[in-house]
Parts: C-alpha cells; sequence; structure tokens
C-alpha cells in the first residue's frame, strides 16, 4: 500500500510499504477513504516531538471502511463505514473508566520511555513517534486499528459525506473539550489564542455551550477572517496590537472569564521574547515555546480558567506561576478524550448544530502529501485543513 512517511525534519516521502495486519484479536483493518493533516502533524514535521524513525508513517485523522476484524471485535463488521479516535484506549483500564481515554494505561507499549518524560505514560496515538507507541498511522491506504471497538465509530448515515464526520477524529473533539474544561455556564467572554482548526472548533464549541463572546487572537488575516465569517469570533491580529492590552479593554479591566490555547509549543511573537525561546529552544534548554501560554495566563480575568489543548512536549520557561497562584486561576489541559465525545458531538452534526467540513480549504491525494506539509506548515495559499485522499 501507499502511505505518507517521516523521513527526517521537514522531509517526507509517500513510498510503497507493506500492507497492516491483525496482530491481536481486538484489532480491526480500516480501509482508509480520507485523512488529514493535524497541527500536532506540524510539532513532528519541524522535528519537535522526539523518537521520530525514518520510515514511521504518519497521521492520526482518518476514516474508512473496516475489510478484516479480529475475532473478539463485538461491534464492528466488515464493510462497516468508521470514523476512528486519534488515540488508542483499551476501554477497561482505571483511566479509560474514568473517560480519561488519552491517558489509558494499556494502549503505550513503549510506556517506560514516556515515563521517564512524563512521569506516567499517557494512551498511544497513531503515527505519533515511538514515545507513544510507534503505531502506524492514517495517512496511508490502510491501517491497523487496536482496540477497535473502543476507538472505531461507526457512521450509520450514509447522508453524511466523510468531510462533515472525519474531524470527529480529533479536532472536533479537541476544540470543544477546550471549551467544555473552561466549564461555561453561559454568558461568559473566552479568548481564543490560534486560528487554526483546533482554534475554529474551540470557538465554535464555546458558542455550542452558551458563550456570549469569544475573542479569537492569531496573525494570519485569512485565519482570523474565517475565525468571524465560520464561528461568529470577535477577532485581534498579535501583530497590530498589544494582545494584553486589547483584551483588557474589550472586557471591562477585567479580562476575559476564561482562555484557551490553541497554540501550542511552536507558538511565534513579534517581540524579542520570540527570540529568548528559540535561543533556548536552540540550546535545548527549554523544549517548548509557550508565547501563546504566557500570554493566556497574564489575560484571564482573576478567578477564570486556562484551557490547554495546544500540544506541549516537555519543559518551558519563565512561565508565570505567581499569576496563577496569586489570582487563583485554574490551568486545565490534556489531549482530547476523544472516545468520549464522540457520539455527542456526532448528534450535533445530525441535529446540524454543526458541519465541521467547514475548515476544508484543500483537497489533495496522498501522492501529494509532502507539498501539503509545506503548503500548511508554510500557511501558503490561505490553507487551514487539507483532506487526503489515498485512493484518487
Ligand atoms: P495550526 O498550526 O493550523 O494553528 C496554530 C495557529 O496558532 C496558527 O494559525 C498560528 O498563526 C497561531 N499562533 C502562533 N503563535 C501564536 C500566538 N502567540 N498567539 C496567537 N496565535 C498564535 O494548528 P492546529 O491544527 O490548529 O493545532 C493547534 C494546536 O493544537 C497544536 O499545538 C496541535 O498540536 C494541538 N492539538 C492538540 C490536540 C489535543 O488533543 N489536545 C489535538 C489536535 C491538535
Ligand atoms: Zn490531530
Ligand atoms: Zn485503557
Amino acid at each position: 500500500m501507499k502511505a505518507n512517511c517521516w523521513m527526517g525534519i521537514r522531509d517526507m516521502a509517500v513510498r510503497d510499504v507493506p500492507d497492516p495486519q491483525l496482530l491481536n484479536h481486538g484489532d480491526a483493518i480500516v480501509r482508509i477513504t480520507s485523512t488529514a493533516l493535524c497541527g500536532s502533524d506540524l510539532h513532528i514535521y519541524n522535528g519537535f516531538v522526539p523518537m521520530m524513525v525514518p520510515g514511521d508513517i504518519m497521521g492520526h485523522e482518518f476514516m474508512g471502511e473496516v475489510v478484516e476484524v479480529g475475532s473478539s471485535v463485538k461491534n464492528l463488521a466488515v464493510g462497516d463505514r468508521v470514523v476512528v479516535a486519534f488515540p488508542i484506549a483499551c476501554g477497561a483500564c482505571a483511566q479509560c473508566k474514568r473517560g480519561l481515554y488519552s491517558t489509558c494505561e494499556n494502549s503505550n507499549p513503549n510506556a517506560w520511555m514516556a515515563e521517564k518524560q512524563f512521569g506516567y505514560s499517557p494512551a498511544g496515538i497513531f503515527g505519533y513517534s515511538h514515545l507513544l507507541g510507534g503505531f502506524a498511522g492514517g495517512q496511508a491506504q490502510y491501517v491497523r486499528v487496536p482496540f477497535a471497538d473502543v476507538g472505531a465509530l461507526k457512521i450509520e448515515d450514509d447522508t453524511l459525506p466523510d468531510e462533515s464526520v472525519l474531524f470527529l477524529s480529533d479536532i472536533f473533539p479537541t476544540g470543544y473539550m477546550g471549551a467544555e474544561l473552561c466549564g461555561l455556564e453561559g454568558g461568559e467572554t473566552v479568548a481564543v489564542w490560534g486560528c487554526g482548526p483546533v482554534g475554529l472548533f474551540a470557538i465554535a464549541s464555546c458558542f455550542l455551550l452558551g458563550a456570549e463572546r469569544v475573542i479569537a487572537i492569531d496573525r494570519f488575516e485569512y485565519r482570523l477572517a474565517l475565525a468571524r465569517e465560520k464561528t461568529g469570533a470577535e477577532t485581534l491580529n498579535y501583530e497590530d496590537v498589544d494582545v494584553y492590552d486589547a483584551l483588557r479593554e474589550m472586557t471591562g479591566g477585567r479580562g476575559p472569564d476564561h482562555c484557551i490555547d490553541a497554540v501550542g509549543l511552536e507558538a511565534h511573537s513579534p517581540t524579542p521574547m520570540y527570540a529568548y525561546d528559540r535561543a533556548k529552544q536552540a540550546l535545548m534548554l527549554e523544549t517548548d515555546r509557550p508565547l501563546a501560554l504566557r500570554q493566556a495566563v497574564l489575560s484571564c480575568r482573576s478567578g477564570g480558567t486556562v484551557s490547554v489543548i495546544g500540544v506541549y512536549s516537555g519543559l518551558i520557561d519563565k512561565f508565570p506561576m505567581g499569576a496563577v497562584m496569586n489570582r487563583s486561576l485554574t490551568i486545565k489541559a490534556g489531549q482530547a478524550h476523544v472516545q468520549r465525545y464522540m457520539r455527542p458531538l456526532l448528534e450535533r452534526i445530525q441535529n446540524r448544530e454543526i458541519d465541521p467540513s467547514f475548515v476544508i480549504t484543500h483537497r489533495l491525494s496522498l501522492d501529494e502529501a509532502p507539498r501539503a506539509y509545506e503548503i500548511f506548515n508554510g500557511k501558503r495559499e490561505h490553507c487551514e485543513k487539507v483532506v487526503l485522499d489515498p485512493w484518487h
């Protein structure tokens, strides 16, 4: 089969690789019909995720048709159309029972490596380094899905095209969880850093959960326009205004009730702190650039929640812990517990409350994956979200 493989930093190649095989009784093999690129893939592309090996198959946002099932699979049959959650979760361990699927205790065969970095291991993730299990990803024609009963959601409604349900695999649940972590009760003002696909779903979800105003922050005008036009956010371009001052002004001097970081470890900034963080990163004195996170903490209303759905991998510097402590802030974070959100969010799609396909700007073939990474990483051609077709 064909698959998009990581060959080195900013080096992808579509290669012929062996087809996946069933390895465990709970596995399914899925023939992929649609697969997407994610901002998380860019962290790998740009070399910020350790323990990649040349030839590793990328991708964790995919859907398709079940073509083979292991003997213990109960919920799926050959021919079923499924969307697959990006964290791999057993459904039976203590963490899965709590609904914290992205911290499953049974799905990372390389847990001992992750424990060194994180204390305890999170779940395995498709196409996301050997630190998180070394699982082959879904930017390919076929994929092996472990614990298929838990991670694969059957889509029975044939009237819904792939593009409307594909993002149940990651970015819609991720944005929704980012909003949910804020504990919205209705009427709040929320600020969202980052107008990538994750930021857009966080904004849309804040409104679904009752926020009155959402203020979205980025520097790419085309992305800010998407936030205004597709989700109804007010916007700030952080290259034009001081974000802290502008937010303070817009919220009666108090700050947004809650702040969502949908940027993560590769944040950019026009301030000298950017050079500081880049230098520290280059010298391996910090792994991540927390420029948006620092600003979210300092901008948040006292007593508010800073919800971190942007990905961080390790250590950050100059974190304003004094603000967190003295102003009673709450920090909540996580890789999305996708399995928990897939069904209720599918219902919202079926009820026409949202059509997630609004984020797609590029539809390309799997063969064009290397170019797709260049465009998405460079924010060129007004790229917001790329969907790849593995067969055409
Ligand atoms: P993306 O690269 O398309 O978007 C990131 C956006 O952040 C860009 O538009 C960029 O201009 C903006 N940005 C950079 N610095 C900024 C700053 N200082 N202030 C405001 N905006 C800034 O990526 P995406 O696909 O939207 O993903 C966003 C983040 O979410 C990534 O870190 C990704 O890894 C993470 N993610 C997390 C989960 C999860 O489960 N928690 C799932 C998917 C993605
Ligand atoms: Zn993703
Ligand atoms: Zn589990």
